[in-house]
């Protein structure tokens, strides 16, 4: 299997995939935080990166029938959201072109939640492992809610 080359987005305050840490989003794309997923709390995306559609459907959603393709993360292939290909109600038309994001799926950068550079001790490193890129291992952290924990640790 070949290796896919995915983009990082380069800027500081990143969502990545909650599983393979494959980064998808800006802080400055969402354009709203009150949408909802078959999970829960879903985030309204003017731009996402590194993300794989599926085939268009129809779907009902709780805002009328909608035209939609499933996204899914370019790393692992969880599927993390959907994308608004048309919108039957004029007053939802706004959403086409947006993608909605799970938050469930969804885990800040570790540079968004780095401490401050100057606050450790100068003859330690902080060092963070990712994950594993196994999706197994992550199924019970997304099924609580939380985004997986990553392990930091002195060196
Ligand atoms: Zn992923």
């Amino acid at each position: 299997m070949g290796r896919t080359i995915r983009e990082r987005v380069g800027t500081a305050k990143v969502y990545c995939c909650a599983v393979c840490g494959t980064h998808l989003a800006r802080h400055g794309d969402i354009r709203s935080k009150t949408f909802h997923g078959r999970n829960g709390k879903a985030y309204l995306m003017a731009n996402v990166r590194n993300v794989v559609l599926g085939e268009p459907e129809n779907r009902i959603l709780m805002t009328g029938l909608h035209t939609v393709v499933d996204a899914a993360c370019a790393g692992c292939r969880s599927t993390i959201g959907w994308h608004y290909l048309h919108a039957y109600e004029p007053s939802e038309s706004y959403k086409i072109g947006l993608f909605v994001l799970e938050k469930v799926w969804l885990a800040r950068s570790d540079a968004w939640v780095a401490p401050v550079a100057g606050s450790l001790a100068s003859d330690r490193r902080l060092v963070f492992r990712p994950r594993p890129a196994g999706v197994e291992g992550a199924a019970a952290d997304d099924a609580s809610g939380r985004a997986p924990l990553r392990g930091a640790v002195f060196v």
